[in-house]
């Protein structure tokens, strides 16, 4: 898997190449977990609001808005970055919700420092303006996340539950090329998924995009639904396909380990639209609030979790049976998630409580 590795990276540094910046940062981190043996934070993704157009099958955010909390502000979200950088992080991804309908959206991105680090985000495309694109471009955002379900119209409108959400996705896709923005086609695949995949690999690789494929998860809109999981035949099936696109990646390629595995945690945080912190925006269970708590801390007791510590080789979202079990499938009885993870009886268990 290393030389997997290796190939993965060596076409990030390519995808780099508008932010020279970065490229000491990158091999600070390669030098703090190869040679130091420290882990090293390379990206944070905030999920900055709940509020979205869109009505997704599968959305994994339907229940993160949590009713009467305040949103993290632009300072507490600019200090948190501070925090994370620290940490090693050179990049962040914006997720939502829609991140663009946040009505500081600019004002966020701008905190990020997207002239010295790499500030991404993901957006459905609809309220995505050209004039956006324009402004985002000068602040030094060079790649955005485009999401996408279908190379059919129809198919796609209505997994999105959004009836134009295609010629949305095609007008951005035309700005982005006039403006020079590379654009990064995030699909979430699962076993009947995976024709549908296969078509919008090809979508990608002839409009000369990168696809970065993420797996259907029980989580939010979609709990409890396991009978779409992958199994390890099926991860194996998938680890061909990405050893035969160059351009292809998931976010367990690019570790700083040059292991293929689940980063979260070590390499990668998610904080929650009120502060919480979690491994990735996927998993339902918060380490503590930053409202309450220093970044380091919290990203130290993660680090001693069972499920993470033991750097998994595929993501546990969609193949560990047991961590589905057992935090996954909790969440099915809270309102809103994240849930504080001390509420869960396996957690005292699983830490030698
Ligand atoms: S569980 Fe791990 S591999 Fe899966 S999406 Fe989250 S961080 Fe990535």
């Amino acid at each position: 898997m290393k030389l997997d590795g290796i190939r993965k990276t060596l076409h990030q540094v390519d995808k780099i190449r508008y932010r020279p910046a970065v490229i000491g940062k990158i091999a600070r981190g390669y030098f703090r977990t190869l040679v130091l043996r420290k882990p090293t934070v390379r990206i944070v993704e905030f999920s900055i609001n709940t509020a979205c157009q869109s009505n997704c099958e599968y959305c994994y955010a339907s229940k993160l808005h949590r009713r009467g909390d305040q949103l993290l502000e632009v300072d507490e979200i600019q200090d948190i970055w501070q925090q994370a950088k620290k940490l090693g992080a050179f990049s962040s991804l914006l997720l939502g919700g829609e991140p663009s309908l946040h009505p500081k959206f600019l004002d966020i991105v701008r905190v990020l420092e997207p002239k010295t680090n790499i500030v991404t985000f993901a957006t459905n495309c609809i309220s995505l303006t050209e004039e956006m694109i324009i402004e985002l471009k000068k602040m030094g955002v060079f790649i955005i996340y485009v999401s996408i379900n279908s190379v059919d119209p129809a198919t796609n409108d209505e997994v999105r539950g959004y009836p134009g959400h295609y010629e949305q996705v095609m007008r951005v896709l035309e700005q982005c090329k006039k403006h020079k923005i590379d654009v990064v086609l995030p699909i979430t695949t699962s076993k009947p998924l995976l024709p549908e995949t296969i078509k919008l690999l090809d979508f990608a690789k002839q409009n000369g995009l990168v696809a970065n494929i993420g797996l259907f998860a029980p989580t939010g809109r979609a709990e409890g639904q396991k009978e779409v999981l992958f199994d390890e035949g099926f991860w194996k099936q998938l680890r061909k396909l990405y050893d035969s696109n160059r351009g292809l990646r998931g976010d367990w390629d690019t570790n700083f380990t040059l292991e293929v595995g689940c980063p979260a945690a070590y390499e990668k945080l998610h904080i929650g639209p009120y502060g919480d912190v979690t491994g990735c925006a996927l998993q339902p269970m918060s380490f503590g609030s930053l409202r309450e708590k220093p970044l380091a801390e919290v990203v130290e007791q993660m680090r001693s979790f069972k499920h993470f510590k033991k750097r998994a080789p595929s993501c546990i979202m969609a193949l560990d049976k047991q961590f589905i079990e057992d935090y996954v499938d909790f969440a099915v009885d809270s309102v809103s998630t994240p849930y504080p993870i001390e509420k869960n009886p396996c957690y005292k268990t699983d830490c030698g409580g």
